[in-house]
Order: structure tokens, then sequence, then C-alpha cells
């Protein structure tokens, strides 16, 4: 069987920045020991109802701000998981970090239970930006927090950084990509800002209280980061991740973000949590106390749908299509590859899509890449318009 990855979602920050709409909160830090124990019930009881133990090659701690469990909590996590799965040897153990909320410690500690890989939050070089999305770190933070990971022997580091800010000009934003690149992180994702409704950057925006961003400018900011990181030794595998080769030669992708983008098996634990197993969807119930209440009381038969499962959706075959070519085309070197669509479809990738297919390369969107008529991905042009070309398949 292919290894599948597991998602573990720890809803809980220190406090809530202006710019997130993630399902997380603040202030219920106290709730943390009662949640742990619902995962680890909802690990137990998802696990149970598989038909064998599965094999997993990626662990992944996101959330939320996972650096605020200790590592006694998360080697908790990771036995919990090591009895019910087949942790595969060299699989990748992911937390996401904030700066803010680490200690020189932690990290040693994080890395002796066998964390290996730490992303962190950095988001910006700059105080005025860290300060308008209000997080808890500030650059200096950031730069301590990577060295003592290095000290503490991690050799895997993503650095997240967030451009297309309110009055953001293209200078600040390379101010911060340099910074991030100096600071020499195996991998860098970079977003761009959305001002999602209900949160306070959107409030502000809308009393015009601060600009909305710019498109435009937004655009050359992510035009030049692909140039910038490309002389810089990072290259560019999806629409907003780039990684580097070590001195061993190995690209240190996100083997997790790949399963995702790979459309393949992954089971998320945790409030608000997804996963996707055998043509099923699903998601878990977003409220705190809730899960809690569900993961103990529920029973589970159908795997992997949990106890707290809120939306279960089958997968027709049509739609799984769909699916793979909208999460296939962000890897912008791999893109979808005809021989594996074939393989798991049985039917050819043009017979399904090909009027898409070739509107979309008509466009100037699309291309076939370097090895013939074989993988089908984004050209450099279509990376920033990579929405308009994903809807052309739904
Ligand atoms: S630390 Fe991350 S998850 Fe928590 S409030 Fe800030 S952006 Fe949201």
């Amino acid at each position: 069987m292919e290894p599948i990855i597991l998602y573990l979602h720890i809803p809980f920050c220190r406090k809530r920045c202006s710019y997130c709409d993630f399902n997380t909160c603040a202030g219920f830090e106290q709730l943390i020991p009662a949640y742990l124990s619902a995962l680890c019930t909802e690990i137990d009881k998802v696990s149970a109802a598989a038909e064998s133990q599965l094999p997993v090659h990626t662990v992944y701690f996101g959330g939320g701000t996972p650096s605020l469990l200790t590592a006694r909590q998360v080697l908790e996590l990771m036995e919990g998981i090591r009895s019910r799965f087949e942790v595969l040897d060299g699989a990748e153990i992911t937390l996401e970090a904030n700066p803010g909320t680490i200690s020189r410690q932690q990290l040693r500690e994080l890395r002796s239970v066998g964390v290996n890989r730490l992303s962190f939050g950095m988001q910006s070089a700059n105080q005025d930006e860290l300060d308008l999305l209000e997080r808890l770190h500030d650059t200096y933070g950031v730069i301590e927090a990577v060295n003592w990971a290095r000290q503490a022997g991690f050799d895997n580091l993503s650095l997240d950084l967030i451009y297309g800010l309110p009055d953001q000009t293209l200078e600040k934003w390379q101010f911060s990509l340099d910074m991030a690149v100096q600071l020499a992180p195996e991998h860098l994702s970079l977003y761009s800002l959305t001002l999602e409704e209900g949160t306070r950057l959107h409030h502000w925006a809308s009393r015009g209280w601060i600009n909305w961003p710019d498109d435009d400018l937004t655009a050359d900011m992510y035009l030049w980061a692909m140039d910038q990181l490309e002389g810089a030794g990072y290259h560019q595998y999806e629409i907003s991740n780039f990684a580097r080769k070590t001195t061993e030669g190995k690209f240190l992708a996100s083997r997790h973000n790949l399963q995702y983008w790979r459309n393949q098996t992954y089971l998320g634990f945790g409030a608000g949590a997804h996963g996707s197993s055998s043509k099923l969807r699903v998601a878990n119930e977003t409220g705190l106390k809730e899960y809690i209440e569900l993961c103990h009381s529920k029973v589970v038969n159908r795997f992997p749908v949990g106890p707290a499962a809120a939306e279960v959706i089958e997968i027709d075959r049509f739609s799984e299509m769909q699916e793979t070519m909208m999460v296939g085309l962000r890897l912008t070197d791999e893109g979808v590859s005809r021989q594996v669509f074939k393989e798991r479809f049985g039917v050819e990738l043009c017979d399904v899509f090909g009027r898409e297919i070739a509107e979309l390369i008509g466009f100037g969107l699309l291309e076939w890449g370097k090895d013939g008529e074989e993988r089908l991905r984004l050209t450099k042009r279509g990376r920033p318009l990579g929405n308009q070309a994903f809807m052309r398949f739904v």
C-alpha cells in the first residue's frame, strides 16, 4: 500500500494575528490537555477502523501554534501515532513554530523527541509590517529562533513569508526576502495576503483606516521573488514553494505537502481538520469543545470517517480527476503526468480534458514539460494566474 500522511491540527494561539482566519483561538490554552486526549482518542478510533496498519511517511503538526505544546506532549502524540500506524524510517515530522513562542531548550527537546523539520512563520523582516500583522515576534526573534534550531540539530527548516501587504513597497518586500535567504533555510513558502472577511485587517481596510493591497504590485513582488530565488539557488517546485539542495544533494521539498498536491491519501486529526481517503472527503467539527466531546462519545465504523466528522462527501471518479488537475497543476515542475493520470484513472488525460488543455495552452498558461507531451504544467507566465487556469477544470 502507498504510504499515507497525517496532519494534526493544534488550534491554540497566544494571540490572534490581524489577518488570520484559520480555525484557531487565543486564550484557551487551559484546554490543551483535554484537546490532546481527544486527539489521541480520534487517532485510536480512526486507525482501528482501517483494514490494516497503515504506513505513514510524514506527520505534520499544524495550527494554530503547535510550538505551544511541550516536547513531552508532542512525544505522547507521536507515541500514540507509532502504536497505531507504521511510521516509516526517515519519515518527515514537521512542526509549525511561531518564533515568538519558542525557546532554545524547547527546540532541543523537540529535536530529541523526533521532530526533524520546522516551519517558522517569519512573515516579514520589517517591524511596521509585523506590527500591522500583529505578530508576536520581531525580526531578531526569527534570527534567534533559526540559530537555536540549527544548534539543536535541525537541518530542514522552512520559513513562511507574506507579501502584498497594505502599503508594502517592492523595496520592503525585497528586504524581507533577502533577509530570509540570508538565514539559509532549506525551504521557503511565499503567500500573498488575502484580506478575509471577519479578520481585523479586513475590517480596517473596509473602514478606510488602511489601504487595500495593490494587485499589480503584488504580482510584481511575486515575479521578482521567482527570479531572485532561482538566482539564490532555490528551485520553485510549487506555486508558492521553493526549496534548495543540501550539501549532500538532497532537494528538500515538503514531502507532506507533495502528497496533497498529488491528490493522494491524507488523514487529518483535530478540530476542523480535513482528510481524504477511499473516495471520501472528511471535514471535522470546527468547535473546540464540540470536537472534544464527539471524540470521546461517538463510535466509528467507516474508515476514514472519525468520531468528530461533521461533513463526509463521496467523490465520484470525474470529480477526483478534476481535483487531480486542480492540485497537480500547482506543481510547477512536476505538473500532471499523462502516464500517472492514465494509470490512476484508466483514461487518457487529453480524452477527458483535451478542450480545456488546448485552450489554456493557447492562452499561454499551460505547456507540456520538457520531456515532451508527458507532463502538463503551468508556464512561467501562468504561475501568477494559476487560479484562473485551475478553474477551467471544474
Ligand atoms: S499564529 Fe498563525 S494561526 Fe495563530 S493567529 Fe497568528 S496566523 Fe493565525
